[in-house]
Order: C-alpha cells, then sequence, then structure tokens
C-alpha cells in the first residue's frame, strides 16, 4: 500500500511535488488553496453580495460548496447561485436540474435565466436553422447574461469556476493571439473595469489544478451532470489545452508556473486606462463601443 505522509492509504499523487496524498489531505489541500487565493487577492469582504456562476459541472458545484462552507465559518457576506440556461436538450437541462439539488441542500438561493427568455431563442432552436461557431457568441451572451443578473440582484461579485487549467490555456491563447486587452483582464481578480455597473468577477479556483478539484468533487460524492455541449467548437482552446497537459506531463508544475508568471506580470501591464465605459445605445448596459458586442451579435444572427 502506498501511504500519504500521515500515514494512511494514498488516493492520489501530486506530480510537481512528487508526493502521495490521502482523501483527507488531499482536501485539506485543496481547501487551502482556496483560502490562500481568496485571503491574497482580498477576494471577499464584509458585506459583499456575491453571485455565483454554477453549470453543474465539477468546478462550478466545488466552488459553490466551498464558499458555502467559508460563509458558515467565517459569514460577513451572502451568497446566491445563478445558471444561464442556453437550451441544449440532453446537456443542460440535466446539468442545471444536478446543481439546482445541491443549492437546495446547501440553502443557497438558486436563479436561472434562459437564452429562450433572454435572447428569444434555445441554443438548439438557433443551431437548427443557422451553421455559426456557437461558442463565439455563447461566450459573449453569457457573460453578459450573468454580470446583467448578478447585478439586478444586487450582488458586487460574480464568483466563477475558472480553475488552473483554465487560467494557464487562457494565458496562452490572449498571448498567442496577441489579444492585449483581454491579456490585461485575467487573473484571480482583474478589477479592470472600474464600473459600478459590472460585478467584478472573482475566481477562487484560478490555483487549483483541474484534476485535484475532480478527486474533490468524487471524495465529496456530489452528484454532478457533465457532459459535453455538442456545439463546442473552440479549436483554440482544445489546441492549447492539449500543449499544456502535454507540457505539464514532460515537466510537472508548468501550468502554475505559467500562472504565477502571469501574477508577476500583471502589475506592469495593467495600468488603468482613467477611461470612461460608455453605454450601448440599444440596450443601455455598459459598453466600450456604441453598440456593444450583445446586440452586435443577437442583429447578426436576427438578420
Ligand atoms: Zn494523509
Ligand atoms: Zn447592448
Amino acid at each position: 500500500m502506498i501511504e500519504c505522509g500521515c500515514g494512511k492509504k494514498a488516493v492520489y499523487f501530486r506530480r510537481n511535488e512528487g508526493r502521495y496524498y490521502c482523501k483527507k489531505c488531499l482536501m485539506d489541500g485543496v481547501e487551502k488553496k482556496f483560502y490562500r487565493t481568496v485571503g491574497r487577492n482580498k477576494l471577499i469582504e464584509r458585506g459583499d453580495k456575491i453571485a455565483v456562476g454554477v453549470s453543474g459541472g465539477k468546478d462550478s458545484t466545488v466552488l459553490l460548496y466551498l464558499l458555502k462552507m467559508m460563509q458558515k465559518k467565517k459569514g460577513g457576506f451572502e451568497l446566491v447561485a445563478i445558471s444561464v440556461d442556453e437550451g441544449i436538450m440532453g446537456y443542460r437541462d440535466k446539468s442545471i436540474k444536478a446543481i439546482g439539488k445541491i443549492c437546495k441542500k446547501y440553502g443557497v438561493p438558486h436563479h436561472i435565466y434562459t437564452y429562450k427568455n433572454e435572447l428569444g431563442f434555445s441554443l438548439d432552436e438557433l443551431m437548427c436553422k443557422k451553421k455559426i461557431k456557437s461558442c463565439t457568441y455563447c461566450g459573449v451572451f453569457r457573460r453578459y447574461i450573468l454580470n446583467k443578473k448578478a447585478r439586478e440582484l444586487g450582488c458586487n461579485k460574480l464568483a466563477v469556476g475558472h480553475n488552473l487549467d483554465d487560467e494557464a490555456q487562457s494565458v496562452l491563447i490572449n498571448f498567442v493571439r496577441g489579444d492585449m486587452l483581454r491579456f490585461q483582464r485575467l487573473g484571480a481578480f482583474p478589477k479592470i473595469l472600474d464600473d459600478k455597473r459590472f460585478a467584478s468577477r472573482i475566481k477562487p479556483l484560478r490555483n487549483i489544478p483541474k484534476r485535484e478539484i475532480a478527486a474533490y468533487a468524487i471524495i465529496k460524492r456530489f452528484k454532478i451532470e457533465e457532459g459535453h455541449c455538442p456545439y463546442s467548437f473552440d479549436n483554440m482552446r482544445r489546441d492549447i489545452q492539449t500543449m499544456v497537459n502535454k507540457l505539464e506531463q514532460n515537466y510537472p508544475g508548468t501550468k502554475q508556473q505559467i500562472v504565477n508568471f502571469y501574477d508577476r506580470l500583471h502589475p506592469m501591464i495593467s495600468k488603468k486606462s482613467g477611461k470612461v465605459i460608455g453605454t450601448c445605445e440599444k440596450c443601455g448596459e455598459p459598453s466600450s463601443l456604441r453598440v456593444c458586442k450583445y446586440c452586435e451579435l443577437l442583429e447578426k444572427i436576427k438578420n
């Protein structure tokens, strides 16, 4: 039997440390990383009202649970869960039902917003009629709906389930694409958009590898419905993911290294522009352009 440092049976191997972990020590380790990320970046303050974006996948389920536990232990902030239902039969309906049960179990109010109500069509209906690269659209639509609804619910922060893998990928994707604006907006607590109309995005899981979150969810026996979106099309992210996983395998610790390097770079590149963000003349939401990206894409679909 392979043992953890504490003498119990090991269930997990952290390759970058060369150390085996038992269930209990792995869970402690995951929680420690969560609290450290929250603490160091001052993600949560007294009086915050936090909307947690939940999809029903492992990341957002673990995020909701850890935030709830923190609230129980320390108090001082409010929590609500919000889901965007794109309307994908056999995929999103199942995952939202699963997370709904978890919200109920832990006593977190759960709000669901559907594409059908917000946009006038479900993603299934849209994809029936048009061949589009839906990921681009969904990225914009989801962000817009989450921000707007979080604000309407009186939340000043929006917690998202991005893990270490997601963050390392995003650093490289924006680097490869040369997208300076998006590159500047990464990090556990970007705070780039200093505007009351935005719920500040916080990423309490961004230093925890995907594998450890998955292990945590299994040990905790969370009921998780995780499928794959049938319309998924993000080639660049998929390629970068493959590349980063390969690097991690050959050079353990690569993902954390990429994210740490980004954090060292961040203060140098994130000078606030001082530019005031305008208002979309169609929908009245904040936008740096005359018409926001959401309205632009919606218009494109309707024509
Ligand atoms: Zn142990
Ligand atoms: Zn707009």
